[in-house]
Order: structure tokens, then sequence, then C-alpha cells
């Protein structure tokens, strides 16, 4: 930054190019006062080839982060009848009983295809923006400067970095560090998962050869037993049915994966079934129609004692990488976004006040993150019918499941950048987004 009085030549740093470091990158490149440089290890952006649902405290990010108009191109929701259905909920044993029914005022359930998603939009970043086969290996700042280094060799000097390399991210450590605190490395969560796409045209014509409701394929779907849940939701206009199938072992507190296994592999549908063999048919049916499913070993972090030592700043699943039980993992991503997209693009913000913004980011993000961090783990919980209060009550059940998101999707993210603009001393300005 060239002085302290303007933020004109912000040399901003984003490391990863996921969700969260892409959201953030196309915001910050629209702002001319601000120079922008991603680096992403891969050779190209990618994602995985699922869906993903938001909700609607995200959905409000995108649209703060000038992207929900594109996500809007891509997405699905629930049809009608049902356009506010987020979740119906049933027992997966059995004729899956119908238990509950999960509604998001306004939003249903909001999903699309990842890699659809990120290939939108990084088709809007400016050309030059986004450096590839850039794997950051290591960071040091001098109080005003900070430098990444890369595995290729080189480095580059900025006035901010954004850590957004995901769970195993590279930089966390040294924010760790600068904190005093232990490093936080990903642990396994006892929870794995398979996870397969449908057409949905041959679920529908597999569930009407069964006598099974239709309705199962086209309404998202939650199938909950003892420790173990699937999920449907439609993609791609409904042209596809995304499904993850959960199982989760609470054998032990301190779940272990070997440190030389993959954390994502093919398996077969042999292994699959063998494992759900005791479910009911619509479950059983669903799995039957995907014959290459993946294998994921779920980890997280635990929550971090904070995300910024000077000018280093954690966001996404770098800084609170969650079991994705509330579908919220990436929305928090969006919402650290959305957030520093705005302070950062302030007009106010100078070399001398970065400190104090930086901090405003920590104090008002990471409790919310931490939180839903939390209560993701605890939903699992009540999914896999191990709440504490709940256990496999139905009736308890049905009341946690229909009200236990709505804090999660009321919150506003502007509200998050009022309230700092406010503890900066920052008059409201209608000319400020
Ligand atoms: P990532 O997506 O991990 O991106 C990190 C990027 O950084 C990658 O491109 C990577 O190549 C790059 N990178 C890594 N290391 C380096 C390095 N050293 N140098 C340079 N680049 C590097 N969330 C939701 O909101 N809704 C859902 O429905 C949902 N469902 C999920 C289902 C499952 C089964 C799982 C596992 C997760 C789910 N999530 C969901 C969580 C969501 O996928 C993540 O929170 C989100 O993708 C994180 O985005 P990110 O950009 O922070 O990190």
């Amino acid at each position: 930054m060239n002085n302290n009085s303007s933020k004109k030549n912000l040399r901003i740093a984003i490391v990863g190019g996921g969700i969260s470091g892409v959201g953030l990158a196309l915001d910050l490149c629209r702002n001319s006062d601000v120079e922008v440089t991603l680096f992403e290890a891969a050779p190209a952006f990618g994602e995985v080839g699922a869906g993903i649902a938001f909700g609607a405290n995200a959905v409000r990010a995108l649209d703060g982060l000038g992207i929900g108009e594109d996500y809007r191109k891509v997405d699905d929701r629930t049809p009608a009848p049902w356009e506010e259905v987020w979740f119906e909920w049933r027992r997966g044993d059995g004729e899956a009983k119908y238990l509950a029914t999960t509604v998001m005022p306004g939003m249903g359930q909001s999903t699309v295809h990842r890699a659809d998603f990120l290939d939108v939009l990084t088709t809007h970043l400016p050309e030059g923006t986004a450096q590839f086969n850039k794997r950051a290996v290591g960071v040091e700042q001098n109080g005003t400067e900070a430098r990444v280094f890369f595995a290729d060799g080189t480095d580059f000097v900025c006035d901010l970095l954004i850590a957004a390399d995901g769970i195993k991210s590279a930089l966390r450590a040294h924010v760790m560090e600068g904190i005093d605190a232990p490093p936080a490395e990903p642990r396994f969560t006892g929870t794995c998962a398979y996870r397969g796409m449908i057409d949905s045209d041959t679920l529908r014509a597999a569930f009407l050869a069964k006598g099974l409701n239709t309705h199962l394929v086209d309404v998202p779907q939650m199938y909950l037993v003892k420790d173990g849940h699937i999920l449907t939701f439609p993609v791609k206009q409904g042209r596809v049915i995304n499904m993850v199938a959960f199982l989760t072992d609470r054998s032990t507190d301190t779940p272990q994966w070997p440190a030389d296994a993959p954390w994502v592999r093919k398996t077969t549908q042999a292994d699959m079934l063998k494992d759900f063999a005791d479910w009911g048919e619509a479950p059983r049916t669903l799995l039957e129609c995907i014959p290459e499913p993946t294998y994921w070993a779920l980890h997280d972090i635990a929550e971090l004692p904070g995300y910024v030592h000077n000018r280093v700043v954690l966001i996404g699943d770098a800084a609170h990488a969650m079991l994705p039980h509330q579908g919220a993992g990436a929305g928090q991503g969006l919402e650290d976004a959305y957030f520093l997209a705005r302070m950062l693009g302030d007009p106010r913000l100078t070399a001398d006040n970065l400190p104090a913004v930086l901090a405003t980011y920590d104090e008002l993000r990471r409790p919310r993150a931490c939180k839903v961090q939390r209560t993701s783990w605890e939903t699992g919980e009540l999914f896999e019918m191990r709440d504490p209060e709940a256990g496999d009550n139905e009736q308890i059940l049905a009341v946690k499941l229909e009200t236990r998101f709505n804090w999660l999707w009321n919150h506003d993210p502007a509200s998050d950048v009022a309230e700092a603009r406010a503890r900066l001393g920052w008059e409201p300005q209608s000319a400020i987004a």
C-alpha cells in the first residue's frame, strides 16, 4: 500500500481458487483501488462433480458479492408445489415412514452442480487475475507486508494475504503460530460418505418398478437410521439427483483415518450395498442406481482461536472446515468473502486502519463460523438418532428437525458489515454498498 491515507494499490494475494477464494476475488476485481492476484495449486479451476446446497444466508452473501444472478442461472429449486421444502425427513428403515418437513421460507432447497457453479464464476475473473500451478508452501511477514512462497521456488509480496486454501491449508499453521495457538490439523470425524449422481428419469423408473412413490425423487429427502443417513436433492434443473449416504462409527471418541489413505476414492456398488443391506427399499433402490460411487472420509478442524495474524487472514475451510450436515460449509466461506470484500473495498480503508478492519473480521465472523461448525456436528448426532434429548423419539426428532436451522438461515451477512463499520466509527454512507 502506498501511504497511510489511501488504500490505492492495496496488493491482495488470495491463495486457493475454491468457492471462497474465487467468490472474494471476483468482487475485489471490480474495485480499481486494489490489485488482486489469485494463486491456485491445480493446473486449472476445478470442483468435484457433485451437488452443493446453499441456505438463505449464503444466497444473500452471493447476492452481496454480485454473483447471485449468475448463481440463479445454474441453480435448482424444489419444484412446485413444494417450493419452500428444504428436506422431508423419513425413517431409513422399513417403509420410509414420514417424520417431518423442514421449510426454508422463500427459498426451499437451493442447490447447484458444483462444477457448473465454479465455471460460471471463473468466466468473470479478469484475464491474468489467476495464476495456476502455484502451490503455496509457506509465508513470512514483516508487519506491513507478507511474502508467500510457492513450491516452484517463486514468491510473491503483498499487503494482505488471504488463505483460502481449504481444510489442508498450508498457511493456517503460520497464523496459529503467530497467535500462540497450537496447530489445527484436520481431524477424521468417524463419518464416511458414499456419493453419487443419478439420472432422475432412471431413478423414477426404478422407483415405479418397485411400486415406490416418485415424490421421493422430485422432493429433497433425508432418510435416517441410527448411525447413518442418506440425502437426495435434484440438480441440473432436475435432470440429475445428487445422493450422499453417510455412516458414522461412534465406537471411539478419537476416530483415526490412516495417514497414508486417501480421503476420497472410488469404490464399488457392491461394497456400498453391503453397508446398507438392512435399510428400507427406497434408499436401497437409490443406491442400486449408482454403479460407481465415490467414498469420502469426512474430516473437520477444531474451532480456531483466531483467523488473523497481522497481514495473513484465513477464510473458508482453511478457517472453519466442518461436517456437511447443515449444508453450510461453503456458505460460511461465502459469508467470509462477502464481509472482506465489503470492508476491503470500502473507500475509508487505509494502511493505518487495515489492522482494525481485520480485527472486526475476526470478532464478527469467527464466533458465527465456530457456532456453525459446532452445530454441524450436533446436527449429525440428531440425524443419526444420537442427540441426547431426541435419540430415536420420532416426536422430538420432528420438532428439532423442523426448527433447528432457522438461526443459521435467517442471518443477514450485511448486518456483520454494518456492525464492523459502526465499530470502526465509519458513519453509514448511502453511497457505499
Ligand atoms: P476448497 O474448496 O477446499 O478450495 C481450496 C482451493 O485451494 C482448491 O482449489 C485447492 O486446489 C487450493 N489449494 C489447496 N492448497 C493450496 C496451496 N497450498 N496453494 C494454492 N492452492 C491451494 N457446503 C455447503 O455450503 N453446502 C453443502 O451442501 C455442502 N455439502 C458438502 C458435502 C460433502 C460430502 C462435503 C465433504 C462438503 C460439503 N460442503 C457443503 C462443504 C463445502 O464443500 C466446503 O465448505 C467448500 O467447498 C470449501 O470451499 P473453500 O473454497 O473454502 O475450500
